[in-house]
């Protein structure tokens, strides 16, 4: 979705690393989040190697756009073709610039680095080009107002903004020499906002068949980010439409959002706990510690969290106190195994709320009656109460036990809703 229907706004990426898979391409997302603010969203994005091949994809960015950001391909090697071809393409000469030179000799001897011939072609600046400096690389931005393509007639260049490759000399150049001059250039950005909720515990197809259309008919398209057990709900609009959206979202959805403060799950449990003064155990088989690794994850989780048992073997079950005979009637992936490693971690922690977790992560170990990806999670809440969920989760191992962690944080949630806040 484009933000600003009057300007578009396309990104060239230049670099054959990028596209050989050895480096993820970051500028994307950096740009696009820094160019929000202004109105600006990116409208379309092309990767090319280094080469000639990045004059064709100029060509292309140029006929289409309005703002035309190219990164990488300005330093010193022969791949560094970027400058050279925008001068062509515009018609304009190489020039030494002067004030370059003497920045990079500057930068250069500080640091003790021989100078060489091949490095002053960086210096080298088509007429016109407006230079953005580079506080932490030798080879700095340029920016090119509108004007006549070389040999296509009346046809105008976009803005034109050719920025370095490594991220730490893009970022900092984009901060302070690129947005200030897109302010000046630009109308004051309209009245859009970006609004995200996350929805915990309820698969993508459901949230979007509860509030999809609804959102539609508020004239706003609603984006769907879907995670393991967590959906991130993205609205743009106007504050109202934004409002709105908020109020159909709780209407249909409340129970499952997580506070927009709250990062994860396991911050907003943490708050919560902290808030009410309760304490929680775990006690884990088939998520191996994965669960207490998500809650002391939080800072401040040691308020809440004292003691996290990991008893992968039915030895250690025993140790925490599950009768023998319970394992051996109903196996160690049951629902009477979960509950009572929920109810003995619960006792020996004097924790409020214990969660359990025990299952067969797979790929092998799995039978007709219990197949891969069964999974027994036990919460025991005070008073002694046992709620269980039971579940069959089919995917690779990490997968699993972040999904049997998601559940199991997600049952407490639901279970800390239900309790009054004055219960401790
Ligand atoms: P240099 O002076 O280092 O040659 P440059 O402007 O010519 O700078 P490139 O040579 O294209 O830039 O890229 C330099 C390095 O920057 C790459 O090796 C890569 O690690 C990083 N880089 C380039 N493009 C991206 C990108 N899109 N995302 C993340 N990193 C990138």
């Amino acid at each position: 979705m484009s933000h600003s229907p009057l300007l578009r706004v396309e990104l060239l990426n230049t670099g054959s690393e990028l596209l050989l898979g050895q480096v993820l391409n970051t500028h994307l997302q950096f740009l696009a989040d820094a160019l929000w603010p202004l109105g600006l969203g990116i409208s379309r994005q092309t990767t090319v190697p280094d080469g000639p091949v990045i004059r064709e994809a100029l060509l292309e960015s140029f006929a289409r756009a309005d703002i035309v950001f190219v990164t990488g391909g300005l330093g010193p090697t022969t791949d560094d073709l970027t400058r050279d071809i925008v001068a062509e393409l515009l018609g304009l000469n190489m020039q030494e610039d002067p004030a370059i030179a003497a920045v990079i000799r500057e930068r250069l001897e500080k640091r003790g680095i021989r100078i060489t011939d091949r490095i002053f072609r960086q210096a080298q600046r088509p007429e016109q080009a407006k230079v953005l400096s580079n506080r932490f690389g030798t080879a700095p931005g340029l920016y090119f107002p509108p004007m006549r393509l070389a040999g296509r007639g009346e046809a105008l260049s976009p803005h034109l903004f050719l920025l370095p490759g490594p991220p730490r000399e893009l970022k900092p150049m984009v901060e302070t020499e690129v947005l200030p001059r897109l302010r000046a250039l630009l109308p004051p950005a309209p009245n859009r906002r970006m609004r995200l909720w996350r929805v915990v515990g309820v698969p993508e197809s459901h949230v979007e068949e509860a509030v999809g259309e609804a959102l539609l008919a508020l004239g706003i398209e609603p984006g769907y980010c879907a995670r393991p057990g967590e959906v991130d709900v993205r609205v743009i609009g106007t504050p109202e439409q934004i409002e709105a959206a908020g109020k159909l979202l709780q209407t249909a959805l409340g129970f499952a959002i997580l506070p927009e403060e709250m990062r994860s799950l396991e911050h907003f449990l943490v708050a919560e706990l902290a808030g009410r003064k309760l304490r929680l155990a775990t006690v884990e088989s088939c998520t191996g510690g994965a669960l207490a690794n998500r809650v002391t994850n939080v800072p401040g989780s040691s308020a809440v969290f004292g003691y996290g048992y990991v008893t992968y073997a039915n030895e250690a079950k025993q140790e925490l106190g599950v009768p023998p005979t319970l394992l051996e009637q109903h196996g160690a992936v049951s629902s009477q195994v979960a509950e009572s490693l929920a109810l003995n971690a619960q006792r020996r922690s004097q924790a409020d709320y214990a969660l359990a977790t025990t299952g067969i992560a797979g790929p092998s170990g799995g039978s007709q009656e219990k197949p891969t990806g069964t999974v027994y999670i036990a919460l025991a809440e005070p008073g002694g109460t046992v709620q269980i969920e039971h579940h069959v989760l089919q995917t690779d191992r990490l997968s699993f036990k972040n999904l049997v962690t998601q559940a199991a944080l997600n049952m407490l949630r639901r279970a800390l809703e239900k309790a009054p806040a004055s219960a401790s």
